[in-house]
C-alpha cells in the first residue's frame, strides 16, 4: 500500500471516527461484490458503505472478515412502506443486516430515507438511539434528511445524528445543508460524489486535472476531502477503484477550490428528499 492511499479520519459527535474516503457498493451485483470489495480493501480502502436494500451485505461481510483488517462498515434501514416502517421494524432490519454482514460490529447505522408519512422517521430514529444505547451499533445517523427533518429529530429526541449522507458532487454542492450540519456538529457524507460519472467531462475539472497529472475523478474526490466531507465513490473497474484512492499526494489551491465551487447548479441525479415519496411496494418491485 502506498502512503498516498491512507485516508484521514473524521471525528463524529459521539467521539468515534470514520475514514473520510470510503467505498460504496450500490448496484454492485452480489456475484461481483466479494471480489470487488476484497480488491478495494487490498488497495487501501478502510471503509465500506452498503445497505440492506443493495442485497450484497453478506458478500461485503465475507470480504471484510477475510481481510482480517478493522474495516469501518456502514449499513442502512430502508422500508418505504408506511404500513411496516416502525420502531420494531427498524430493530428487526438491523438484526437482519447484522446477521447478513456476520461481523462482530456495525460501525454506522443510518436511516436510509425519511419516510414522511406520519413522520415515521421519528419512530425509526428512536430505534436507532436504543440500538446505540444497547451497544449493538457504534454510531447512528441518517441519510437524505432535510434541515426541517433534522431539526425535528433533534428537538423531539435530543439526539443529534452523527452523519447525514446526502447526494453531493460539484453540480449539487449542498451549501446550505452543509452549513446547517456544521452548526449542529453533523458530519456531511456525500453519496454519488462523482455525480454517477456525469461531472467527469466538465472542462473546468479536466483543466485542473491536467495541471496535476490527475484525472477529473481524482480532482473531484480531492475537492470533497478538502471540504471535510466523508465520501464513498463506487466503481467495479479495478483501475478506477485504485485511481479513486490515489488522492492524498496533492492539494488543490484555494483558487481551484473556488473555481469548483462555481460549478454548482443544483442538479440532482437522485430524487429530491424534500418532495419524493417512494411507492409502498418499491422494494418488492425492485426484487423482480
Ligand atoms: P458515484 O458518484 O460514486 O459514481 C459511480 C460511477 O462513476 C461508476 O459506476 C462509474 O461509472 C463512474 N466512476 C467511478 N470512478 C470513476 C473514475 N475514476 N473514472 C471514471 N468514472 C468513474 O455514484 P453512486 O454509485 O451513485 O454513489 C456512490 C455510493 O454512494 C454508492 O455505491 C452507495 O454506497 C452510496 N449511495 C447512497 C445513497 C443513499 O440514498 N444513501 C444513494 C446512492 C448511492
Amino acid at each position: 500500500m502506498f502512503s498516498d492511499t491512507v485516508s484521514p479520519t473524521v471525528k463524529l459527535n459521539d467521539n468515534n471516527t470514520i475514514p473520510q474516503l470510503g467505498f460504496g457498493v450500490y448496484q454492485i451485483p452480489k456475484s461481483k461484490t466479494y471480489n470487488t470489495v476484497s480488491t478495494a480493501i487490498n488497495m487501501g480502502y478502510e471503509h465500506i458503505d452498503t445497505a440492506l436494500s443493495y442485497g450484497n451485505e453478506e458478500e461485503v461481510g465475507k470480504a471484510i472478515d477475510k481481510s482480517g483488517k478493522p474495516i469501518f462498515v456502514t449499513t442502512k434501514y430502508f422500508n418505504p412502506n408506511p404500513k411496516q416502517h416502525s420502531y420494531d421494524n427498524a430493530k428487526e432490519h438491523f438484526k437482519t443486516s447484522f446477521d447478513n454482514l456476520g461481523l462482530k460490529k456495525i460501525d454506522l447505522f443510518l436511516i436510509h430515507w425519511p419516510i414522511t408519512k406520519n413522520k415515521l422517521y421519528l419512530d425509526a430514529w428512536r430505534a436507532l438511539i436504543d440500538l446505540q444505547k444497547e451497544e449493538k451499533v457504534k454510531s447512528i445517523g441518517v441519510s437524505n434528511f432535510t434541515q426541517n427533518q433534522l431539526t425535528e429529530l433533534i428537538e423531539k429526541t435530543g439526539v443529534i445524528p452523527a452523519i447525514n449522507q446526502v447526494e453531493m458532487h460539484p453540480y449539487l454542492q449542498q451549501v446550505c445543508l452543509r452549513d446547517f450540519h456544521d452548526r449542529y456538529g453533523i458530519v456531511t457524507e456525500a453519496w454519488s460524489p462523482l455525480g454517477r460519472g456525469k461531472v467527469l467531462d466538465d472542462k473546468v475539472l479536466k483543466d485542473i486535472a491536467s495541471h496535476y497529472g490527475k484525472t477529473p475523478a481524482q480532482i473531484v474526490l480531492r475537492w470533497h476531502m478538502q471540504l471535510g466531507v466523508v465520501t464513498i465513490p463506487k466503481s467495479e473497474t479495478p483501475h478506477r477503484v485504485e485511481e479513486n484512492i490515489h488522492i492524498f499526494d496533492f492539494q488543490l489551491t484555494e483558487d481551484e477550490m473556488k473555481t469548483i465551487e462555481g460549478l454548482d447548479r443544483a442538479e440532482r441525479n437522485g430524487p429530491d428528499p424534500a418532495e419524493y415519496v417512494f411507492p409502498e411496494d418499491f422494494l418488492e418491485k425492485r426484487k423482480k
